[in-house]
């Protein structure tokens, strides 16, 4: 191919999203994948509602995926400006080119007048699209509006007949022009509309594939008349399918976290999403479900992104996630949960080496029983207080049994008494105990583990009493048998 140059085009209105992010590593893999350029371009001509926060947001979240870009903010590029709303002289010179050329014509309409002539042709049953009235205005009518101090807005000039989209994706799809209103390319404010500048700024560009949701597919006729008036190359166009939610409606804030911040917040891992997005619509065959980033750019092509809507499937991106984190090295995994240990409440910021090592030790203990980062505070939280707070139903199952008080008690006279407080030794007194008692481990087990960590459930019971230390877990111990005492 010759070089490829693709572009991510966010407008800043907001967080990146499932479906924006699925857009960025689409176009990511496919210009890593032929050795080409990656380009981000911030559409900011939405005055209003397009914000540097959102920017940032953005940014952030593209580079928290892990995803980086050849041209664009922060790196430059020789195409430049990379923010539309920087680019406004260049959109006026190729406005007045369409304009001059007979392809574009002034509309003197306010928004009033236009919402009039909408309301008066829905209660004539009629379309309700702009009715074309400054499309033959005289020299002398314009100048009337001129007078009248009216700014225009540019409209194209729609004609009549049929424009086709060759689609990499979705092949050949046909639209009928009469279906097409005259569309204002620079508005009365010098700004312009998202189609005009998509397409002027996609051949300054030089981009050769245009890869974006499919919510755009009814611009691409618009951008394809452009593209013919202004004399310029039409790039390749793949328009990929909508993403669903598990009860198969369009994807929305319903249906949970959509904002890939959100997902980081949740603890979800970079790799777990790269790889469940990639999957929104690409497969590599029918059962491949794990890729590593180098697999999928060796691996991806638009000709094996379906047509079809994919469907969001939260399960399977938590299971994913699991995988992922059952992958990553402990160190990595401690440095990520002190973050959500710290919102917690429960550690430091920047713990010391020591507790550094102790939640390593930690987090290796939890991991098999982790699906995010987070649960390391949902599953761990008892590693952290001072106390413990019993849930409930352990508490009735496992601690109101009557042989229970005697067998803290003695339990915990044992442990006080070990030499080393290691996982083997406690196992022993754990262990020699039941024997002693003629009972079996588990009941033993049980409530020693209700008793010290609050919960029926737990990665194995010696391990965590080494971690918790001979002291914590004696005054738990000694707590629970106070507890049941008192009956309270
Ligand atoms: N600014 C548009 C959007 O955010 C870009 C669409 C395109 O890729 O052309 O949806």
């Amino acid at each position: 191919m010759n070089r490829a140059r693709v572009r991510f085009a966010p407008s800043p209105t907001g967080y990146l999203h499932v479906g924006g992010a699925r857009t960025v590593l689409f176009n990511w893999l496919f210009a890593r994948h032929h050795g080409g350029t990656f380009v981000l371009r911030i559409e900011d001509t939405d005055v209003e509602r397009s914000t540097e926060a959102s920017v940032d947001a953005i940014i952030d979240s593209i580079k928290w995926l892990g995803l980086d870009w050849d041209e664009g903010p922060t790196v430059g590029g020789r195409y430049g400006p990379y923010f539309q709303s920087e680019r406004l002289d260049i959109y006026r010179e190729y406005a007045d080119r369409l304009l001059s050329k007979g392809y574009a014509y002034p509309c003197y309409c306010t928004p009033d007048e236009l919402e009039e002539a909408r309301r008066a042709a829905l209660a004539r049953g009629e379309s309700v699209g702009y009715p074309g009235r400054c499309r033959h205005l005289s020299a002398e009518e314009r100048r009337a509006f001129e007078a009248e101090g009216r700014k225009p807005a540019l409209r194209f000039k729609v004609d009549d007949g049929e424009t086709v989209v060759d689609d990499l994706i979705r092949g050949e799809v046909r639209f009928e022009n009469r279906f097409i209103d005259d569309f204002v390319i620079l508005k009365s404010d010098g700004y312009p509309t998202y189609n005009f500048a998509a397409v002027v700024d996609d051949t300054l560009m030089e981009i050769s594939h245009i890869i974006r949701g499919d919510e755009h597919l009814p611009n691409t006729p618009k951008q394809i008349m452009m593209y013919r008036a202004l004399g310029f190359d039409l790039p390749r166009f793949a328009h990929v399918s909508m993403i669903l939610g598990p009860d198969r409606t369009k994807l929305s804030k319903r249906h949970g976290a959509t904002s890939i911040g959100q997902y980081r917040d949740e603890g979800y891992l970079p790799d777990a999403l790269v790889n469940y997005l990639v999957l929104l619509g690409w497969a590599y065959d029918a059962t491949s479900q794990i890729f590593s980033r180098e697999e999928l750019v060796e691996k991806f092509s638009l000709e094996k992104v379906s047509k079809n809507p994919a469907v969001f499937d939260p399960e399977k991106l938590l299971w994913m996630n699991g995988h992922y984190l059952r992958a990553t090295d402990l160190k990595t995994l401690a440095a990520l949960a002190v973050e959500h240990l710290a919102r917690a409440g429960l550690a430091t910021a920047s713990p010391d080496g020591r507790e550094m090592a102790r939640i390593e030790k930690i987090v290796g203990l939890l991991r098999e029983r982790m699906h995010t980062v987070k649960d390391v505070v949902t599953l761990g939280d008892f590693f952290f207080t001072e106390k413990v707070d019993y849930d409930a139903e352990a508490f009735e199952k496992f601690l109101t049994r009557d042989y229970v008080p005697e067998t803290l008690r003695e339990i915990r006279r044992r442990l006080a008494a070990i030499d080393a407080f290691t996982a083997a030794d406690v196992e022993k007194v754990l262990r020699g105990y039941a024997a002693e008692a003629g009972r079996k481990a588990g009941d033993i087990i049980h409530p020693v583990r209700v008793a010290v960590t609050g919960r029926a459930a737990s990665p194995g019971i010696f391990e965590v009493l080494e971690l918790l230390g001979r002291d914590v877990t004696c005054s738990r111990l000694d707590a629970a048998v106070a507890r049941l005492a008192t009956g309270s």
